[in-house]
Order: structure tokens, then C-alpha cells, then sequence
């Protein structure tokens, strides 16, 4: 039987790549704001509709550059329920994360607890569009604008999805995304700072490249954070296929829902007013009791059947020993409710029909009778 992965990176065919990256060999120019990148840049200001998109080599290098951008110092209220990345740009920029619990139905940040965790040290919010699920934008802003606290999007999953028929991008003062190759769009590995204030255009800049002002000034102790050409080509061919890819996505979503809606104890991904959405995976909560077997038991007879689905985001992280040498754990039961149960399905563009029908027959036979 074939295995299916939980996911598969979209590529673009390898004469459009091969096509894309001819001029390099020309320009010998590999990296550092070439070519290739100024003009991804553009398109994604376009595709993302935001006023800046500065790209970087990997979507946790975009969270640092975020970070630093906004020189923030002190507790950073966020969630646990997200991949480690987030958490750990927290503490490597010198601010202590602040766990804060999730909604039951979104897993995102649930912003009716934010308040009750401000404290005098509180400098900024960074939540997470876990999945591609929208986070509560309005109000996360308003208590934002309340205590006058940065907001920080780690919208990693959330490429191409529009809230009120405008690009996530642009809510908060800085989004961050990833192109890593697992995610909805790739380039190979990459990232991007975005933001809609033009103050912070030259600043990021600097930062994503050592901090340089000129060839004799430093203005920030900056990380190299530089996309190069070769990743920025890829970008460049993924884009002009990623509204397609979306579209199978979808269908491979909804054939998901459509097999498994009346499953007892498998808890479907919900469906967001006002939200466009990118498919990015497939998480179901398995409710052991009216289920018949556990999550851990699900995963591993699926993997027996070649069937490699995932934990994400198991463990949370404020339950790992390196993290909590920083932070306090917090107190987050719904987060822990859900990674206990939560799995995620294969979800790709190329995943076939006849194969989620094989994942759902799987999936089905565990159903208690
Ligand atoms: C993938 C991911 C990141 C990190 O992105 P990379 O491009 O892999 O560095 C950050 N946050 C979340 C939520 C992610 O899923």
C-alpha cells in the first residue's frame, strides 16, 4: 500500500523552475535582495495585500526580526497550543511568554482571558492562527489599544486566508509568515515580516541583515535573516500556482467532512464566518468515551496502515522542561484538553480522493458500535 504522509509539498513542474532560475546564472547573484527577491516581495505586498512584505530565510527568523523590531522587553501573553517556534522566539528575544488558554472551538487565543493576565511588565500579545483559524483579530485589538500592548501574528498557517474579505497580514502591528516546504505555500524554506506602518520599513530591513545601515555603520545587533535567489525563484513559480492548490485543498477538506461528519466522538475542524480559508490541515478531537479507542491508539493504527497522520501540536509548549527554565507553565486545561485528543489527517494539494476515502474507512471501522 503506498504511504501517505500527513502532508507533501506543492512544487511547480521542473522545466517552470528550471526556466525561473536560468537568469542567476547570468547575474551571479545569489542572494542579498536580488533580483529574484525584490520581485517576490511585490507580489506577495499584492497576493498578501499588505504595504510591506520583507522576506527571510525561514519563518522563525521572520518572528525573531518581528520581535526585535518592536524592542519589546517584559511578558509577552501567548498561546501554548502552537508549534514550538513561536514560544521560542519568545525567549530567545529576551521576553517571557505568558501562557494564556484557548477557545475550545478554534484553539486560538482566547482573548476573554488576556485581560485577567496583564500585568505592569505586559509589553505585547502574540497570538497564533493556529491551523489557519482566524484568531479573535477585533478584540485581541481592542484590549491591545486598552493597555497600549504590541500585537504580534504568527499567521505561520495562515497564508492566503481573508477575515471580512481582507488579507490576515494586515491585522496587528506585524504578521509573520512561513514558506517552510510543509506549509500551504513554499519556498523551500522561507518566511516574511509583515506590516502595515512604514515606520518600521527601514528598521526591518536593517535588522534582517546584521543590523547594517552602511558599509561602515551598524545600527542593530540583527541575525542574517536574508532569503536567497534560489528560494526566492521557487516562490516566485509557487505563487502562480497556489490559488489551484488551495482549490484542491479544498475539495480534499471537504470530502473529509463530508465521510466523517456523522462519526461519533470525532470532532470536526469548524467552519469561521466572514473567513476565507486556505485548508491548511485537517485536525480532528477524538473523544475517547463516545469514540471507542484514544487518540494515541488512532495514530498508531493508521501508521500500521501506512497512514502517517500527526500529532500537532502535542506536547504543548509550556510543558517542555527547556521552556519552563523561563516561564511559568500557566494555567491552560483547554489547551491540554484538546493536544491530548487532537490529531492531525494528511491534508495536501495531491492527496487523492480515493485515498481520504481510504483514511475515513480507517478512521470509521474504530467507531464504536
Ligand atoms: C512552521 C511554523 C513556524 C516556523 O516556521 P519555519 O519556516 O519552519 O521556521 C512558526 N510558527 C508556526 C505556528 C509554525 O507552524
Amino acid at each position: 500500500m503506498d504511504r501517505i504522509n500527513v502532508t507533501q509539498s506543492s512544487m511547480p513542474s521542473y522545466e517552470e523552475y528550471i526556466e525561473e532560475i536560468r537568469d542567476i546564472w547570468d547575474s551571479k547573484w545569489l542572494t542579498n535582495m536580488g533580483k529574484k527577491h525584490e520581485l517576490l516581495q511585490k507580489k506577495l505586498q499584492d497576493y498578501l495585500g499588505v504595504e510591506n512584505v520583507m522576506l527571510c530565510v525561514n519563518g522563525h527568523s521572520a518572528l525573531e526580526v518581528a520581535l526585535q523590531s518592536e524592542e519589546l522587553q517584559g511578558e509577552i501573553i501567548t498561546t501554548p497550543f502552537t508549534f514550538i517556534s513561536t514560544t521560542n522566539a519568545i525567549i530567545r528575544s529576551g521576553c517571557t511568554p505568558v501562557f494564556c488558554d484557548v477557545k475550545p472551538d478554534t484553539y486560538t487565543i482566547d482573548p476573554d482571558l488576556i485581560e485577567s493576565l496583564i500585568t505592569e511588565r505586559t509589553v505585547a500579545i502574540m497570538a497564533v492562527h493556529v491551523y489557519g483559524l482566524v484568531c479573535d483579530v477585533e478584540k485581541i485589538a481592542k484590549i491591545a489599544e486598552k493597555y497600549k500592548l504590541k500585537v504580534i501574528y504568527d499567521a505561520a498557517h495562515a497564508f492566503g486566508v481573508k477575515y471580512k474579505g481582507q488579507g490576515l497580514a494586515s491585522y496587528g502591528d506585524i504578521s509573520t509568515f512561513s514558506f517552510h516546504a510543509t506549509k500551504v505555500y513554499n519556498t523551500i524554506e522561507g518566511g516574511a515580516v509583515c506590516f502595515n506602518n512604514a515606520s518600521l520599513k527601514d528598521k526591518i530591513t536593517k535588522i534582517r541583515d546584521f543590523g547594517i545601515k552602511d558599509s561602515e555603520n551598524v545600527d542593530y545587533v540583527g541575525p542574517n535573516a536574508k532569503m536567497n535567489e534560489f528560494c526566492a525563484a521557487m516562490g516566485l513559480c509557487n505563487l502562480r500556482h497556489v490559488d489551484s492548490e488551495i482549490n484542491k485543498r479544498k475539495n480534499v477538506y471537504l470530502r473529509y467532512i463530508k465521510n466523517l461528519k456523522d462519526v461519533k466522538g470525532i470532532k470536526l475542524p469548524i467552519l469561521q464566518d466572514d473567513v476565507q480559508m486556505n485548508y491548511a490541515y485537517f485536525p480532528v478531537i477524538i473523544n475517547e468515551n463516545e469514540y471507542g479507542i484514544n487518540r494515541d491508539e488512532l495514530c498508531a493504527i493508521l501508521a500500521k496502515n501506512n497512514i502517517f497522520a500527526r500529532k500537532y501540536f502535542y506536547p504543548l509548549t509550556n510543558q517542555f522542561e527547556c521552556v519552563l527554565k523561563y516561564c511559568e507553565k500557566g494555567n491552560t486545561p483547554v489547551a491540554e484538553y484538546i493536544t491530548q485528543r487532537v490529531i492531525t489527517l494528511p491534508m495536501y494539494a495531491d492527496l487523492k480522493l480515493e485515498f481520504v476515502d481510504r483514511i475515513c474507512e480507517m478512521v470509521k471501522k474504530y467507531e464504536k458500535k
